[in-house]
Order: structure tokens, then sequence, then C-alpha cells
């Protein structure tokens, strides 16, 4: 059956023997489906032969002629061999020359016919000349030097010429010649239309060729596909075959996300005018319409029966916080309890002093249930919250996974900063729980990526800050000018203020870059005498890192030179410039979380991102956007085109699933249109049994630990 062959384990195919298996391997390739749905880097059109009278200098040919004589010859450059065969066809002959090959003598003879494809050169006396050709012999019996396993291969006799050819990305062992004749093989034993997850509907409104046809087609495209729109991946096959990688992604997070609308929650919400008005009265400031958006949206979650599981998304110094209260007022109000979680202690007691600011003379029961919590104080609150007297703790992510009980768990707060993380999720339900979950996140993500790596979740999006922030001002400065940098942060430390002076640290140079870290902490001390200055980064035990940060953002430090454990840090207020070293090696992402640790309070504050030359493109791309602007989600937009979206999230173990055809930044309305298919009709009951158990057995070979419901 076709299904058969598509799961066949890649050794299988004639000539792919254990070494090339391995290396497949290690390119995510293990069955013949991985390499039909592996793309082409580009196409050739190699069809039209050109006859070899009207070549002219500059033009890239395909010919086809004969050999008529062959052979290797020296050149004046010592150990430099040139192969060279003069090649006729009906209307003249040329000169072909490939440098540097001595083993193309025992391949390319005399009386071969061959097809050549390549540049056109003028080449002084001699004429023209094509330099360093692909190159493909028609027929060999004349010398009897058939490939090994050549069999029959009548119709494959012009796979790499003559034609439109898919050229691939080299895999190890694996030439872009090996992997044509893969496919192709593959592609034949593929006798009958194998199943089709794409509902037949969409492929008739598209007229989208059968899924048999498409990969056909995507790999060896029909005589006279427009090249243009093959290169674009825009071609009818390609679009199907994008599609139905996305559709299959999409209908698993719908079928994830159906299910979980199948659990009742039991602690429903309801809201009135009476909890209306209590909310109102914690209310400090006036909400801006971003966040009075994203909170109706999870207030009506709140009163639905089943879990609600959102994402709210909104730049650092957005206004997350006070909406996730507000949601906790409702909650509260219900009579239920609420628990919120934070990456880490600091910013677990951040919060905690937040909320108890904007509650305080209010009735609610809160408490903080941290690592510096005593023994005591943790052994009287945790009875205490399963028997429900408390009506909102503030922790680490470890309340979920600790010994925690609560009587009525509504609502989970999970603040991921800029960290992405579904294990917390996962752990709640594990325990039974099914709280309305809301987590909150600092990476503005580009509505792509939260199509794919949430697209289990709602999404609310907070735009924009609120009214009377102070823009932060970004300079980009070469090394060489440090001393500038230096006279900035003494003025600032004379007006009082703080500075960050931050490191990178690359896994692999681990050490070496601590070295430079530590050094330049030293440095720091001997020109700022008169200032305190400190060390911090991730070698560091927890509670002497704590320790610094402490004194940071009690004011007694001026002076923090760190690596980049600040991104998740906390919130101080005084610290006006972040100057970053070596900012040439950072992230677009990265450099707009650094970035957001000033410009959060009343005093104007300046980011210097200090690069090293040579620097890349990508590298002046990046500091170059950081200077123009400030906004996330821009910035999130411009990092995913630059890194692709493998590396969006500075790590492969992202949980970012790995699509074959489709590709995050080309398609984005073929994923838009697969979220919307896929949703729709999971919702509607319209996707048939046998679509679903195939968008399942995906997803567990695909994505792997990644389960559906
Ligand atoms: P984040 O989204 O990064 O968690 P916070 O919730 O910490 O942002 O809010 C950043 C700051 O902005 C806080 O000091 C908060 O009190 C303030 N803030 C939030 N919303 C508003 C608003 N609508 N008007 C004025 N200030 C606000
Ligand atoms: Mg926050």
């Amino acid at each position: 059956m076709a299904e058969d062959v598509l799961q066949m384990p890649l050794q299988y195919l004639k000539g792919v023997g254990p070494r090339k298996a391995a290396d497949l391997k290690k390119a995510g390739l293990h069955t013949v489906e991985d390499l039909l749905f592996r793309f082409p880097l580009r196409y050739e059109d190699r069809s039209r032969m050109q006859s070899i009278i009207s070549l002219k200098p500059g033009q890239t040919v395909a010919i086809s002629g004969e050999v008529l004589n062959a052979g290797l010859a020296n050149t004046r450059r010592p150990g430099f061999r040139l192969f060279s065969a003069l090649i006729q066809d009906g209307s003249g002959q040329v000169q072909a020359v490939w440098p540097n090959q001595a083993f193309l003598k025992d391949v390319i003879r005399p009386h071969q016919k061959i097809v050549l494809f390549g540049k056109v050169e003028l080449w002084g006396s001699r004429g023209l000349q094509i330099t360093d050709p692909e190159f493909e012999i028609i027929k060999e019996h004349l010398d009897g030097n058939r490939e090994p396993g050549a069999g029959n291969r009548d119709t494959e006799l012009t796979l790499h010429t003559g034609r439109i050819v898919p050229v691939y990305e080299r895999t190890g062992s694996v030439t872009t010649n090996m992997q044509r004749r893969f496919v192709w093989q593959a592609l034949e034993q593929l006798t009958s239309e194998p199943f089709d997850p794409v509902p037949a509907d969409l492929v008739q409104q598209h007229r989208w060729p059968s899924r048999r046809d498409a990969l056909w087609q995507a790999h060896f495209p029909e005589k006279d596909t427009p090249i243009e729109a093959l290169n674009a991946f825009a071609a009818p096959a390609q679009q199907r075959l994008i599609f139905e990688d996305f559709f299959v992604f999409q209908a698993g997070l719908a079928l994830r996300r159906h299910e979980n609308a199948q659990v009742r929650k039991g602690l429903v919400c309801k809201v009135d005018d009476r909890i209306r008005q209590c909310a109102r009265a914690v209310l400090p400031f006036k909400l801006t319409p971003g966040q009075r958006d994203a909170l109706a949206e999870i207030v009506a979650d709140l009163q639905r029966g089943w879990p609600m599981q959102r994402l709210l998304q909104g730049d650092v110094g957005a206004g997350k916080t006070i909406v996730a209260l507000l949601a906790a007022i409702v909650a509260m109000e219900n009579g239920f309890q609420v628990a919120v979680m934070a990456p880490t202690e600091i910013l677990a007691e951040q919060h905690y002093r937040t909320i108890a600011k904007w509650l305080d003379g209010k009735r609610y029961r809160i408490a903080l249930l941290s690592g510096r919590v005593t023994a005591a104080t943790r052994r009287n609150l945790l009875p205490s919250i399963e028997r429900g007297e408390i009506d909102l703790v503030v922790g680490t992510h470890a309340l979920v996974q600790d010994h925690v009980k609560f009587k009525s768990l509504a609502l989970a707060v999970i603040d991921e900063q800029h960290r992405f993380g579904v294990v917390q999720r996962g752990t709640l339900a594990a325990k039974g729980l099914h709280p309305d979950v809301l987590v909150m996140t600092a990476t503005p993500i580009p509505r792509t990526l939260a199509l794919t790596e949430c697209g289990d979740m709602e999404v609310s999006v907070i735009r924009g800050l609120p009214p009377g922030r102070k823009p932060i001002r970004t300079l980009v400065k070469a090394d060489s000018r440090r001393d500038e940098v230096y006279a900035l942060l003494r003025d600032e430390f004379k007006r009082g203020r703080q500075a960050y002076v931050i490191y990178p640290l690359v896994e692999e140079s681990e050490k070496i870059d601590l070295k430079a870290a530590t050094a330049m902490a030293q440095e720091l001390t001997a020109v700022f005498p008169d200032y305190q200055v400190a060390l911090l980064h991730g070698r560091m035990k927890g509670d002497e890192k704590e320790s610094v940060m402490r004194a940071f953002s009690s004011g007694r430090l001026q002076l923090l030179v760190s690596t980049t454990v600040v991104e998740v840090g906390v919130d101080v207020a005084n610290a006006t410039v972040m100057v970053v070293e070596h900012a040439e090696r950072f992230g677009l992402s990265q450099l707009h979380q650094l970035r957001g640790r000033i410009g959060r309070g009343e005093h104007d504050s300046t980011c210097v991102l200090l690069y090293q030359a040579p620097w890349s493109d990508d590298a002046r791309e990046r500091l170059k956007a950081m200077a123009e602007t400030s906004d996330g989600f821009v910035i999130a937009e411009r990092d995913l085109r630059l890194r692709g979206p493998g590396d969006f999230f500075g790590t492969r173990q992202s949980g970012l699933p790995q699509l074959r055809a489709g590709d995050l930044t080309r398609d984005v309305d073929l994923l838009e249109h697969a979220y919307n298919e896929a949703r729709a009709r999971i919702e509607s009951g319209r996707l048939t049994a046998a679509q679903q158990d195939y968008v399942r057995s995906v997803w567990q070979r695909q994505f792997g630990l990644i389960s559906v419901g």
C-alpha cells in the first residue's frame, strides 16, 4: 500500500547504505515520507537544450551532444590539472572543462552521449567554453561502465538535466544528485494514491493536484511549469503540500483544544455589578484599550464551563500584572482561590509586593510562599491554603509541583517572562486540577509562531505601553569608543542612578567569556573607584545571586556587571543605563529583553550597544533595528525574518515543531488558512475519523513527546 511505502525506512532505498541512512537520519529524514516532504532548495530549468552554435558568453545553458574527445591536461600552474572534453551536437562544437577533477577521466569518455548544464564563458583564443558544468551521461553502454545497481531506469535517463531539476541541500554524504535519485526511486514505488489528510473539498476548491501528483510535481515539475512560481514555492503542488503540513499540525492542536473544552472545570465564575465595582475599587489608574480588551477576553473565559488556556502577550512594561490581578479579583469574589507563579524567587517576591500594595486595605487574604519563608510560616500556610483561608498565593513555578493543595483553585496565573515552557501547564492537569490558566509572556511572538507554538491556547495581545513612558535612547557604538560610555556612566552615577553592563555568555566558550566578564568587572571597579561594582553570572549559587540582585535593587550597588542571567531579573526603576558588550553576538529578541530592564522609572534612560568589528551584515541589521524601534512586536517579526523560526527562541529545545515543507516566514497565508480550517472543522466535527487518526499518528511520529489530547 502507498502508506507503507511512505513509512518505509530510507535504508530500503537502493543506494542508501548505512552511512547515508545515518546522515539522512541526522537531518531528521527517517522515512520515504520525510524525504518526499523535504523540498528542494530551488529549481533549475535545464529543459531547453540550446544548440551549440547559438551559445553566447554569460549564458547558463543546457546542451546535449556527443563526446568527441576527452582527457586530462596539465596546466602551467603546478599540481593543477584540467579535465576537458569536446562536445558536438548537430550545430557545432564546444569545449567543456572541469578544473581539478581528475577522476572524470574514468567517467566521461569519447562517443558517450552527454547532457551538460553550466555557464558559457569566453576563454581567450580558445573561444567559448563551459566551465565546471553539471553533466549526465545519457548512454553508458558504449564502454559498459554502468553504475552498480543502475538496473532498468530508462525513464530516469535524464534525471539531472534536460528537465526542470530540483536542487537539494546536501545532507552529510548525500549530495544533491544522490538525493534526486533517491526521490525519484521513492516516487516510482508510490504506485497508488496514498491517504490524504487534506479534506477533499479544499483540494477541489483550490484545484490542487492529488497528493501523489503533488509529490511528483514538487520534485520533478512538469515541463512547462513556470520556474519563478516554483522558486517562490507558489506552484499548486507545493502549496498543497505546504498546506497539508500546516493542516495536520494545526488539526492536532485543534484536537487538543477541543478535548480540553470537553473537560468540565467545576469552578465557574459569575460576574455582576457588585464584582465589577470591586475590581474598579482596586484599579489605581485607567486601563489602556489593549488592557481592557485582554481583560474582557479573560473574564469571558472565567465564566465558561471549560478551563481557559490563554496566553497573555505584551511587551515588557505593557501592564500585564494589573490585568491578571483584576481577573484574580473576579475569581476571589466568587469565593475561589488564585495562584500566581513566577519563574524565580525574586520575581515572585516582586509580584507579591505589587499585589499587596494594590490590595492594601482590601479584605482579600494573600500570601507569599517562596523558598525564603521560614519553615514555621510554611507549616502554617499550607493548611490554611488547603482550608481555603488564603485567597491568593504567590510563589514560584514550584507551587504546582510541590505539595501545595488548594481548596478551590479557580485561576492559575503563570508568569513566564521570556521563558517559554509548556511544562508547568501540563503539571496542573496532571494533578487533576483544571483551573483557568493564564500564561503571561513578555516575549512578543510573531503571529505565525504564536499560531504554531501556542496554537492550543487562545492568545490575547496587549499592544503598546501605558501612557507617559519615556522612550529609551539607544546608541550603537564601536567598542573603540568605550571612553564615551564610561563618561556617560559617571554622569549617571553622579545623579544617583544605577547601570547594567551585560556580557554575552556563549555556551561553547563559557569559561573564556566568564573570564572576560570577570576581567571587565575588575576593570570597571578600577575605573569607578568611588562606586560599588559587582559581578553576577549563572555559575554563582542561588543565594549568592540573590544577594547581589538584592544589593542592586536596594541601591547599594551602582554598577552590575552581568551575564544574561539578568534578563529575567528584577525591576529596578533607578537603573537608567544598559551597556551591552559584544552586542553583535546577541539575538534581536534577547537585546530587546535586555533593554526592557531600563526605562522603568521617571528618569531618562540610555541603552548602549557596543560592537566589536568585524561584524556580520546580520549583526548590523539587528543593531540597526534596535536603534530604530522599541516596539517588541516589530522587533520580533524582524528577528524571525533574520534568524528563521528554529532559532527564534534561542534554542532548538523550544518545543517548536519541525515542520517539513512549510516555512513560517514564507508561508504565512497558508498557515493562517490551515489554522482556520483545522479549527473550524474540528469544532464542527467535520474531520473524518480516518483523518483524525492520521493526525494523531503524525503527531506521534513527528512531534514525539507532545501528545494530542
Ligand atoms: P509587564 O507587562 O511587563 O508585567 P507591569 O504589569 O509590570 O508590566 O506594568 C509595568 C508598569 O506600568 C507598572 O508599574 C504598572 O503599575 C504600570 N501600569 C500598568 N498599566 C498601566 C496603565 N494603564 N496606566 C498607567 N500605568 C500602568
Ligand atoms: Mg511582568
